[in-house]
């Protein structure tokens, strides 16, 4: 048996790490869990029958996985682990991370013979409620055949690349997500200083060419209805878009609406507030055409 940790029991996190601790108990163990507001991971081990641990604890496991905010903070949590863990031991951050990062972050491990994988997910809370997120995976491919069992949070997982290929596919489709949001969000205000009624105009656009998850989902359940429950941070999609368009630096490539979109909701984050839903970007939007999406 594989023994498990999870390290981040954030929005995603906590979902997340109860499958780990089902799967752990229908093989007669246990989940470790840590998190850095400790009450958090005692309500985990009271709701979900994990072992909350102190940090350096968790390095008994067999199987570390980390779901933080960026990669500092998984850096932060490295440095003070990296003394502590076995040869052996796998690392997969499932955090958005980057993918400078993630070159580091492997080479450091590996030094102290501990295989790293860099496995962001996609899917929501929703998605890590019901145990059906998508993982894209970075690094080598007999590591990830390895632990793959022991993701019992995934549906699908999909070996995309070497080491950094995951946090590279992670970042662009939260930047196709970004532009798709923000793009919609333009239309609409238009629409709507034009008079139209914007649930007709959602719907017709659903039925159309325009579609996308931020028409088809997005706006109508949380920008129309005014309600922006906070889900996933704007703090976190401008971050991954700004990845993106590092990226798009990095490799020499010329992708300047990526550029434009990670610009937008940077500023976005600054003026409706980081921790606001994603979706409260398109208040930049009502600002600059003065009327309210609904
Ligand atoms: P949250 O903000 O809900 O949770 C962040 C977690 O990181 C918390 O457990 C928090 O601990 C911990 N943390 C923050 N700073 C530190 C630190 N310095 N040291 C140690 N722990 C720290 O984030 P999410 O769960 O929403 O997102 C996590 C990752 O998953 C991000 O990279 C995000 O982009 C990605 N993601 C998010 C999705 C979503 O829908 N929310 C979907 C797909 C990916 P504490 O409780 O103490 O604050």
């Amino acid at each position: 048996m594989i023994r498990t940790a999870f390290l981040g029991l954030g929005a995603m996190g906590f979902p997340m790490a109860a499958h780990l601790a089902q799967q752990a108990q229908a093989q007669g163990g246990q989940a470790l869990v840590w998190n850095r507001t400790p009450g958090r991971a005692e309500a985990h081990a009271e709701q979900h029958g994990s072992l909350a641990v102190a940090l350096t604890d968790t390095a008994q496991a067999d199987l570390l996985l980390t779901c933080l905010p960026t990669s500092s903070e998984v850096d932060e949590v490295m440095q003070t682990l990296l003394p502590h863990l076995r040869p052996g031991t796998v690392w997969v951050d499932c955090t958005s991370g980057h993918p400078d990062a993630a070159r580091r972050q492997q080479e450091t491990l590996a030094a102290r013979g501990i295989p790293f994988l860099d496995a962001p997910v996609s899917g929501g809370t929703v998605g890590a409620q019901a145990g059906t997120l998508t993982v894209m995976v970075g690094g080598d491919a007999a590591t990830l055949a390895q632990v793959q069992p022991a993701l019992a949070f995934a549906r699908k997982v999909v070996h995309v690349g070497g080491t950094g290929a995951g946090f590279a596919v992670k970042a662009v489709n939260n930047a196709l997500l970004a532009v798709n949001l923000w793009a919609a969000g333009e239309g609409l205000a238009v629409l709507g200083r034009a008079g139209v009624q914007l649930g007709a105009a959602l719907d017709v656009i659903n039925a159309s060419s325009g579609r996308s998850n931020a028409t088809e989902n997005l706006i109508g359940q949380r920008v129309l209805t005014r309600e922006f429950p906070a889900t996933f941070a704007l703090g976190l999609l401008a971050k991954d878009a700004g990845i993106a368009s590092e990226l798009t630096q990095a490799v020499g490539g010329s992708a300047p609406v990526l550029a434009q979109v990670a610009a937008l909701l940077r500023g976005a984050a600054r003026t409706v507030g980081a921790d606001a839903d994603h979706t409260a970007a398109l208040k930049a939007i009502e600002a600059m055409n003065d009327l309210e999406l609904r």
